[in-house]
C-alpha cells in the first residue's frame, strides 16, 4: 500500500497525493458502516489497481486535529489575516478569530495585510501582539513587503487563512506561489462569481508537507463553542498569564476586589482594545447561555 494525502474530493472521488503523483480514489464502503468519512487534509494508505491507476483508500491514519468549517483534516496553522485599512482593521474581529484558533489549539500568525496604506498604524498593532507573544507580519502584497517570511512560517505545515473578505488572503496566497491564480477583487464581485461557481475545498501544495487551504477557515463566527464563562480567559493569552495573580481563582475579571488584570490594564501593560474585547466576548458567552 502506498500512503498520500487526500488534497481534493469531488462527487465520491478523492484525490490522494502520493510520491508517484495524485492518484484518483475510492473510499472503501467499511468507512461508512464505522461511521468515518475521508476529509481533506486526511493521511492515508491506498491500494492502487495498477489497471487504471485508480486507487481505493484503506485506511485513514490518526489525525493529529480536525475542524469543522471548512471540515478538513490535520490542519496545524491558521493564519489570521486583517487589512490595517480597506476594510478598517477591527481589533475587536480579530480577537474573535485569535479565541477560535486558541480553541482548536492551532498554531496561530497573526498577518496584518496593507501595511503600504498605513505604516505607523500597523506598527503599533504589530507590537501589541507581538507584546502578548503572538508571532505577527506586516504584509504587502502591492509592495512585496513580509512574503518571504509568511512563506517561512507557511513550511512543515497545513495552514488556513482566516480573516474577513477583502483584507487580502487570495492576493497573498498568490504572492506566495504565481501558480494558485485565486480570484481577487472587491466583494461585490466575488459574491457574483460565487453565485455560479459550486466551491470546493483544495488542498494546495507550496513544497512537499507544506499545504494550504484554498478557503478561508471559520466559516462561522459564533463563540457558542464556549460554554463557561470562565473558559474564555484561556483563550486570551496576556489574561491568562495576569489573572493568576487575583484574589479569587474564579475571577472573571469584571468588578471583582483585587483584581491582577484590571490592574495590569489600568498600568497599560494590557491593551484596552484586548481587554474590551474580552468582556464583550464575555457578555456573548453569558447571552447565549440564556436560551
Ligand atoms: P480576500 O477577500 O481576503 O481574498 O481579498 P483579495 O485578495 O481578493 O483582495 C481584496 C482587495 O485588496 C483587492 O482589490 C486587492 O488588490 C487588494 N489588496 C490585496 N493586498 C493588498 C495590499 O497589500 N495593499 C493594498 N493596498 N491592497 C491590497
Ligand atoms: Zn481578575
Amino acid at each position: 500500500m502506498v500512503e498520500g494525502i487526500i488534497t481534493k474530493g469531488i462527487g465520491g472521488f478523492y484525490y490522494v497525493k502520493t510520491e508517484n503523483g495524485t492518484i484518483e480514489c475510492r473510499a472503501r464502503g467499511l468507512f461508512r458502516e464505522e461511521n468515518l468519512k475521508p476529509l481533506i487534509g486526511d493521511r492515508v494508505l491506498i491500494r492502487i489497481n495498477s489497471e487504471d491507476n485508480t486507487g481505493y483508500i484503506e485506511e485513514i491514519l490518526p489525525r493529529k486535529s480536525q475542524l469543522l468549517r471548512p471540515p478538513v483534516a490535520n490542519v496545524t496553522q491558521v493564519i489570521i489575516v486583517m487589512s490595517i485599512k480597506n476594510p478598517d482593521i477591527n481589533p475587536w474581529l480579530m480577537d474573535r478569530f485569535i479565541v477560535m484558533a486558541e480553541k482548536e489549539k492551532l498554531n496561530i500568525l497573526i498577518c496584518i495585510n496593507k501595511v503600504d496604506l498605513d505604516y505607523d498604524k500597523s506598527q503599533e498593532l504589530i507590537n501589541i501582539y507581538k507584546g502578548i507573544g503572538y508571532d505577527v507580519i506586516g504584509t504587502s502584497t502591492k509592495e512585496n513587503i513580509g512574503i518571504n517570511e509568511l512563506k517561512e512560517h507557511l513550511n512543515n505545515n497545513i495552514s488556513v487563512f482566516a480573516g474577513p473578505s477583502g483584507v487580502g488572503k487570495s492576493s497573498l496566497l498568490n504572492a506566495i506561489n504565481k501558480d494558485f491564480k485565486l480570484k481577487t477583487g472587491d466583494v461585490s464581485a466575488k459574491t457574483k462569481r460565487g453565485r455560479h461557481t459550486t466551491r470546493h475545498v483544495e488542498l494546495l501544495e507550496l513544497n512537499k508537507d507544506s499545504y494550504v487551504l484554498d478557503t478561508p477557515g471559520f466559516g462561522s463566527l459564533n463563540l457558542d463553542f464556549i460554554e463557561d464563562e470562565l473558559e474564555l480567559k484561556e483563550y486570551f493569552r496576556e489574561i491568562k498569564k495576569h489573572g493568576t495573580d487575583c484574589k479569587f481563582s474564579s475571577c472573571l475579571h469584571e468588578n471583582e476586589p483585587e483584581c491582577a488584570v484590571k490592574k495590569q490594564v489600568e498600568l497599560g501593560n494590557i491593551s484596552e482594545t484586548r481587554y474590551s474585547s474580552y468582556l464583550d466576548f464575555l457578555q456573548e458567552i453569558r447571552e447565549n447561555r440564556r436560551y
